[in-house]
Order: C-alpha cells, then sequence, then structure tokens
C-alpha cells in the first residue's frame, strides 16, 4: 500500500490523481490533501477519501476548513506553508503528487525531495526555478523523481530505466519535444492583439488549469518544458528539438544514434503519466480510453514559430544565461500571465514583460534557495513595475 500526500488537489492535476486513486483503493492510501483558498471542494474530498491532514496553504480557509469538517471524518486540519512542508515529508508518506502550480509549490516539493519521497513532480515551475540546487537535493536524500507533465513521463517511458541521466551511455541522438501549438497556432501576430482569456484558456486538446493554459497559448509551456527536461534528463538545449504536433497524440519521442525513434503515444488525458508514476514500474488502469488510430487517421508535424511566439525563445536564452535567470524568468511570467487573465496586460505584451524583467535585472549563482526565493520576489516587484508602461 502506497502512502499518498497530494499537494494541490483541488487543481486539474489533483483530481485526475485522485480519480487513478480511486480506482485502485487496495494499492493506494490518501495520507493528505492540499489546497489554497476552496473550502467547499476541500470538505467533499475529505468526505470521499479521509486524509489524516488537509491543509490550506491560507490561513483564513484553514480556519474555515476546520468549522466545517465533520468530527467523525478523523482529519486533522493544517494552514500554511509549514502544514504543506510537513504533509509533504511526513515519515508515513512514501508518494508526494506535486501539483500545486507555480512557485508557490517549490517550497513543499522540496520538502518532499530532501525528505527521500517518490516525487510524481507535476509542477514543473519548482524546478525551472531550482533547477540544479534541486536536483542536488534529489541526489543526496536519494529521492525518486519521476516526471508527470506529458513529454517528460513519454520521454522517461522512451529512455532505459537506469540511463534516465545517462543520454550518451543509452546512445540518444536528441529528444523530440512535442507542443500542440495551443489555440492560436494558426493566428496571424496581427490576430494575437485581441486574444481574450477565455480564448487563451480553451486549449483544443487538453483540459487544465488556467495558468498553465496561458501558457501553452504563448508556447512559455514549451520553453518551461525545455529547461525541465534539462534538469531532469541532464542534458542541454541543443539536444532537445521541440515539434509542434497538433494532434496530441504522440507525447515525445527519443531518437537514439542506431536510427531507431521511440514515441510514446496516448490520448490526451494526464491520467495516463500519473498512473505510470504513481505505479511504476508497474501498469494499472487509468480509466483512459484506448487510442483510436483509425479514427484520428494522421499525425502532422511543424516547426515553432519564433517570431510569433517569443517565449519559447525567451526560456532557451534564460536557461543559456544561468544562475537565477530561468527564476527570473518564471516569477516574470506568472505576474504576467494573472495580470493577462484579469484583464490588465495583453496577450502580446506577456513576451514583453518577461524580457524587461530580465534585462533590468542581474542574474547570479543564487547560493541556497533563501537567496532564490528572495530573487524570485524581487523578480515579480520588477514585473509589476512594468505594467503601468505597457498595460492596456
Ligand atoms: P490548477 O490551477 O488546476 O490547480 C492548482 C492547484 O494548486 C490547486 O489545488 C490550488 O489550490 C493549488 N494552489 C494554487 N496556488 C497555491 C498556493 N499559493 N499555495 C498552495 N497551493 C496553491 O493547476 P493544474 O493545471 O492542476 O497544474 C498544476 C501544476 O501541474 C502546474 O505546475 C502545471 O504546470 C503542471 N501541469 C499540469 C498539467 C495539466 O494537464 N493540468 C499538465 C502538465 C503539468
Ligand atoms: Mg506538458
Amino acid at each position: 500500500m502506497r502512502n499518498v500526500t497530494i499537494l494541490g488537489a483541488t487543481g486539474s492535476i489533483g483530481q485526475s490523481t485522485l480519480d487513478v486513486i480511486r480506482r485502485h483503493p487496495d494499492r493506494f492510501a490518501v495520507h493528505a490533501l492540499t489546497a489554497s483558498t476552496r473550502v467547499d471542494e476541500m470538505v467533499s474530498l475529505c468526505r470521499d477519501f479521509r486524509p489524516r491532514f488537509a491543509v490550506m496553504a491560507d490561513v483564513t480557509a484553514a480556519a474555515r476548513l476546520a468549522e466545517q469538517l465533520p468530527r467523525d471524518l478523523g482529519t486533522e486540519v493544517l494552514a500554511g506553508e509549514t502544514g504543506l512542508c510537513e504533509v509533504a515529508s511526513a515519515g508515513e508518506v512514501d508518494t508526494v503528487m506535486a501539483a500545486i502550480v507555480g512557485a508557490a509549490g517549490l517550497a513543499p516539493t522540496l520538502a518532499a525531495a530532501k525528505a527521500g519521497k517518490r516525487v510524481l513532480l507535476a509542477n514543473k515551475e519548482a524546478l525551472v526555478m531550482s533547477g540544479q540546487m534541486f536536483m542536488d537535493a534529489v541526489a543526496e536524500s536519494g529521492a525518486e523523481l519521476l516526471p508527470i507533465d506529458s513529454e517528460h513521463n513519454a520521454i522517461f517511458q522512451c529512455l532505459p530505466s537506469d540511463q534516465m541521466r545517462n543520454l550518451g551511455g543509452a546512445g540518444v541522438r536528441r529528444i523530440l519535444l512535442t507542443a500542440s501549438g495551443g489555440p492560436f497556432r494558426t493566428f496571424s501576430r496581427e490576430a494575437l492583439r485581441d486574444v481574450t482569456p477565455a480564448q487563451a484558456c480553451a486549449h483544443p486538446n487538453w483540459s487544465m488549469g488556467r495558468k498553465i493554459s496561458v501558457d501553452s497559448a504563448s508556447l512559455m509551456n514549451k520553453g518551461l518544458e525545455l529547461i525541465e527536461a534539462c534538469w531532469l534528463f541532464d542534458t542541454r538545449p541543443e539536444m532537445v528539438e521541440v515539434h509542434i504536433h497538433p494532434e496530441s497524440i504522440i507525447h515525445s519521442m527519443v531518437d537514439y544514434v542506431d536510427g531507431s525513434v521511440l514515441a510514446q503515444l496516448g490520448s490526451p488525458d494526464m491520467r495516463t503519466p500519473i498512473a505510470n508514476g504513481l505505479a511504476w514500474p508497474e501498469r494499472i488502469d487509468a480509466g483512459v480510453k484506448p487510442l483510436d488510430l483509425f479514427a484520428l487517421g494522421q499525425f502532422n508535424f511543424e516547426r515553432p514559430d519564433l517570431e510569433r511566439f517569443p517565449c519559447l525563445r525567451l526560456a532557451a536564452e534564460a536557461f543559456e544565461s544561468g544562475g537565477t535567470a530561468p527564476a527570473v524568468l518564471n516569477a516574470a511570467n506568472e505576474v504576467a500571465v494573472s495580470a493577462f487573465l484579469n484583464g490588465n496586460l495583453r496577450f502580446i505584451d506577456i513576451p514583453v514583460m518577461i524580457e524587461r524583467t530580465l534585462s533590468c535585472m542581474t542574474m547570479e549563482v543564487a547560493e541556497d534557495f533563501d537567496a532564490l526565493f528572495a530573487k524570485d520576489r524581487e523578480a515579480r516587484a520588477r514585473a509589476q513595475e512594468q505594467l503601468p508602461l505597457i498595460a492596456v
């Protein structure tokens, strides 16, 4: 029996994780569920899964949850980042689903890594921000880091399991990272000026949280994933080639020196990589419908257009700059996406805000996590200062 903590239980990945867990009560027990502010959803999840702990990142929400939870459930309520880190590292827990969105997920995901857990990484921003320091923490504790992002999970499945960080030794020539291209793939630069948050969040293939949906539309998601792939598989951006594949059926590929290209295919449903990570190295039913290639008919591929979608270029450059540049990129992107979702920034100005933030900050190697968090805060402040200068 695996005892699981789900960080970000009320989100899209959290819900899919609970759906897989619900199908296998003999294999998985829920130790803790966490959320930010949604108390009503948390009450209903606690009734269904009877976790030992329920954590609300928001302290006021935690107080409301404690009032509303029936006593006989036996669920204890914790609050804030301390609570999140506690349930991510508790001795009874062996698996942690890291599915908080954005930089807010770094501290608890890191706590799980330091405690040597099986860490199922959906929260790519945590790894993008902290890179080498996060990978060092994993190596030191012997944690088992398994990728949940569909592309990285696909690559993981196409690599020999003991050579995940030894691509040269495994005979890998390139990683072919696929991308759907998002809802604006065919839009002209002109048309991109007027796109709305509702359009950006209506992804053609995947149903996801709002932040990652906007990232997919701007191709920043692919930029973050390029950086994520470099850290996970110990490689360089020039070894990773982004392929736009609008059908989102091939979730990524590995090209070997003998000419073999291995791909992982499946319906665009996050329950597949989640089930893969939860049960690895076994396979379990994820509730995903079988792939019907006859209905699909054909696969298409295109090169990404960095003129219309500069975020992918900005991410690659930030990784090349190194140090705290990816953390600054990530923080500025979070501020820009939130301003766009609130109607205060045009979609095409997301990369403008990020580029200006990057250019007005100095990048050095962060000495420790405190220095990194300080850089994240500074980047948010600098990005916020840009807002009145470029706002709609
Ligand atoms: P979501 O917005 O649906 O859910 C986010 C979760 O994080 C919620 O449970 C929310 O309560 C929690 N949260 C938000 N802010 C928080 C804070 N400040 N402190 C603590 N908890 C907080 O997002 P999602 O789509 O489920 O994505 C989660 C992560 O997984 C992201 O990093 C995303 O990039 C990654 N991911 C998602 C998908 C997908 O299909 N949804 C695919 C690949 C990777
Ligand atoms: Mg992905």
